[in-house]
């Protein structure tokens, strides 16, 4: 198995040494023999998680803000959580949307009450890249009832550079990462790529066959970039201008991780977007996904833009299945209860607050908004074996001290704590960010 878990020679780094921990060889060879290989994992198998803590088969802890991805947005094993899906597993656990399912109604309409808070309807995926495709889908349909002047639908979605919308073939096409499509060819037709963040490009980005705009309010995977509040602005007019539909991918931001329950919210709140798609944190770890569609009249006869998706549009089996609805249910109701999305904003101020305070010239910037944060790093500080990315370097060390955190790209580490995190939590992983980092700037001086 590939392992992205190395020494550095001549890194004078305090271990906290991994020898009480040995990868075991069982799972090892299992993976090996019977997995797909698509992960480069690292020799850790967590086997028990509380709140912001997760231990392996040995009984050794770790810190954990990386949280399944911005996943598990109430940490591991919320006792609230565990009961949801306890009680829902005895009464319901799955019935076909053949039929009503009274809890997803439910959640849909927690969504939009107290989360989108305008006017829209749900559809239930299973998944952030199933949740794209669904506004994907949605886009043609619309580019079908407002078509090109000579008749012929619009289709053409414009998603931008260092994006993730994940790695089905429509929502691989939509993510402006060749890595991503390697290999993949040839891609679904239909998007082009706009620098993010770029107002000047915007204005000759618009082409006949052009239906509408996908981003992330906040990119992830791509580096931790929030957008501003002028090119949001500049967007949503590119919208109205041209009759384009303005879709936001929360997929990773959304749900309180960014100070506001929709991120965008925190950027440019007065944007009345037509869709979203969200999946990560609305489940706590049960697999959902949601792409949500406004009321935006399309045609004289009252008929909206969510009315489009009508009946046979679309579906899917599990979607939005009795567990998993009642098991987000409580997520989004703990996060709004609690003030989560408030909390976040606190923890914020605490983590750029005291990372500003090290003076450590490895640190390039903090960046993003809330608990969706990135720790920009100068890559020429980190000693890099051939082919290896440096914020895995510096990921690594970390894991071994005994803090988990992603990495977004090259020269980025990512800070996903739970949106509960504690000020004590986050000051711990905070001192074990900055006595890694310090030793690499002792390193290279
Ligand atoms: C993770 C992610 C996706 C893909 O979600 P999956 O559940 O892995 O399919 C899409 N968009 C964004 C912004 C993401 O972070």
């Amino acid at each position: 198995m590939q392992s992205l878990f190395y020494e550095i020679p001549g890194l004078p780094c305090p271990h906290r040494t991994l020898a009480s921990a040995p990868f075991p060889m069982k799972t090892n060879e299992q993976f090996q023999q019977h997995v797909l290989p698509t992960y480069g994992r690292f020799p850790l198998a967590p086997v028990r998680g509380n709140g912001a803590r997760l231990w392996d088969e040995n009984g050794k802890s770790y810190l954990d803000f990386c949280m399944g991805i911005a996943v598990c947005s109430l940490g591991h094993c919320h006792p609230r959580l565990v009961e949801a899906i306890r009680q829902q597993a005895g009464e319901l656990i799955h019935v076909s949307n053949l039929y009503q399912i009274p809890l997803q109604a439910e959640l849909a309409s927690e969504i939009n009450t107290h989360h989108v808070k305008l006017p829209g309807r749900v559809f239930f995926s299973n998944s952030g890249a199933e949740a794209n495709d669904g506004l994907i889908k949605s886009a043609r349909r619309f580019g079908h009832k407002h078509p090109q002047p000579d008749g012929s639908p619009r289709f053409e979605v414009l998603t931008f550079r260092q994006s993730f919308h994940g790695r089905t073939l429509g929502s691989m096409a939509a993510t402006g990462q060749a890595k991503i499509q390697e290999g993949f060819d040839p891609l679904l037709p239909g998007f082009r790529y706009l620098p993010y963040n770029d107002v000047t490009s915007l204005e000759n980005a618009v082409r006949p066959e052009t239906v509408a705009i996908l981003l992330e309010p906040v990119q992830g995977e791509g580096g931790v970039h929030a957008a501003t509040p002028e090119f949001l602005r500049a967007l949503a007019d590119l919208c109205r201008k041209h009759d384009l539909l303005l879709f936001f991918d929360e997929v990773q931001a959304g749900f309180g991780r960014c100070g506001d329950s929709m991120a965008w919210r925190m950027i440019a709140p007065e944007i009345q977007p037509d869709g979203i798609s969200w999946a990560k944190g609305m489940g706590g770890g049960v697999p959902i996904g949601a792409f949500w569609l406004g009321e935006r009249p399309v045609d004289e006869n009252g008929a909206t833009l969510a009315s489009l998706m009508g009946p046979g549009s679309h579906g899917s089996t599990y979607g939005g299945n009795p567990l998993v609805c009642a098991t987000s249910l409580e997520v989004l109701r703990e996060i709004r209860e609690k003030e989560l999305a408030i909390h976040a904003l606190h923890q914020e101020v605490r983590i750029r607050e005291t990372i500003r305070q090290w003076h450590l010239p490895i640190v390039t910037e903090v960046r993003g908004i809330g608990l969706l944060l990135g720790i920009g790093l100068d890559p020429s500080m980190i000693p890099v074996p051939e082919g290896k990315n440096p914020a895995l370097v510096v990921v690594s060390q970390l894991l071994e001290r005994g803090l988990l955190v992603p990495a977004a790209g090259p020269e980025t580490i990512r800070l996903l704590p739970p949106l509960n995190v504690t000020d004590e939590e986050t000051d711990e992983a905070l001192a074990i960010i900055h006595d890694v980092l310090a030793c690499f700037c002792t390193a290279s001086s």
